[in-house]
């Protein structure tokens, strides 16, 4: 029995969710005669009160396309050094869009509306023009924390007050939706754009959506098509993603229990140092000092335990719909193991 938590992104559809694949309708894409497809994209923007939406084939073009229909070439958005849009979309701004980013160092990767103020640059000619801010919740290298919603509406103003869009990238918002009992509403009332995966904690092999009003959507089809992103009978995809909204999305307060409990395992463990705060389904510790990282992965991959190193001491765990509470048992149990000296 291999038990992965490299990322939520392992996963593989579930028989009911192949069932619903095998079962519907499709068209062509290109032409708007994918049933199954428009009525995802309908689903989804009605679900966050916007007007329109559009399925894309991974969450990296739907922020891509996002920050492509915001800003001009030259322009700057403001995010966090942990950005996924920053770190893990191999410099996408720059190459799709011409944008530099103006990075805020957060906390764990989150930011406040007067970081948002200090960062926008002044509007002399000879400095970069300021015209996006860019959120992601829940945050990835953030370890999966959630934003308070009313730094969120604070910073809405700051957007408002410049005339700056407002992006989220919400690959793992879903996980922060439950755990905070906030509503797709909420975030599409203060969000000009946001993109969802659902091949995260949902389950999915593929897909994300990118939500938007008229305006700022009119073009999003022509950009995506630009990035070689159109796509022909995808309601099988789409048919995967409305199975996991009825299906696999209430179910993810399990992910985040099964996440807490590693958490008490690794704080109990003398060979960790500290345990990033658990909000949702990912879990950051660090190891001590003289503890070899990757020692301690290959030591838990013997066990079949998959995870990953991030770096400079830090390692990651993501629990998730494939990960069962007798595999949390027995990493929880190897862990003590652990214990003795490596
Ligand atoms: C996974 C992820 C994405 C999208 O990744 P893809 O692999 O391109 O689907 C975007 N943002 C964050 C924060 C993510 O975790």
């Amino acid at each position: 029995m291999q038990i992965n938590l490299i990322s939520d992104t392992v996963t593989k559809p579930s028989k009911g969710m192949l069932e619903a694949m095998m079962n519907a309708q499709v068209g062509d894409d290109v032409f708007k005669q994918d049933p199954t497809v428009n009525a995802l994209e309908e689903r989804i923007a009605k679900m966050f009160g916007k007007q329109r939406a559009l399925f894309f084939p991974s969450g990296s073009m739907a922020n891509q396309v996002a920050i492509k229909l915001h800003t001009n070439p030259s322009e700057q958005v403001i995010c966090d050094k942990f950005a996924h849009i920053y770190n893990y979309e191999a410099g996408g701004v720059s190459f799709h869009s011409g944008v530099s980013c103006k990075l805020i160092d957060g906390d764990r990767g989150m930011f406040t509306a007067a970081q948002v103020k200090e960062a926008i640059n002044p509007s002399d000619f000879y400095y970069s023009q300021t015209s996006l801010v860019a959120i992601e919740n829940t945050t990835n290298k953030g370890g999966g924390a959630c934003w308070s919603f009313d730094e969120l509406k604070k910073i809405k103003e700051v957007c408002n007050d410049n005339n700056f869009g407002y992006h989220l990238d919400g690959a793992r918002l879903w996980n922060a939706m439950v755990e905070t009992n906030e509503l797709p509403k909420d975030y599409g009332q203060l969000f000009d754009t946001i993109s969802v995966c659902f091949s995260k904690g949902l389950g999915c092999p593929i897909g994300s959506v990118l939500v938007g009003d008229e305006v700022i959507m009119e073009h999003a089809i022509r950009v995506r098509k630009l990035f070689g992103g159109n796509m022909r009978q995808v309601g099988y995809l789409a048919a995967a993603a409305d199975y996991a909204l009825d299906h696999h999305l209430d179910r993810l307060v399990d992910d985040h229990i099964k996440a807490k409990r590693l958490g008490v395992a690794l704080e109990d463990s003398s060979l960790i140092e500290k345990v990033e705060p658990i909000e949702t389904n990912i879990v950051i510790f660090n190891v001590n000092q003289g503890v070899n990282e990757n020692e301690f992965v290959q030591k838990l991959a013997a066990k079949n335990i998959l995870l990953v190193s991030m770096g400079e001491g830090k390692l990651r765990m993501v629990t998730h719909l494939d990960v069962t509470n007798a595999m949390i048992d027995k990493v929880v149990d190897e862990i003590g193991k652990l214990n003795r000296p490596i």
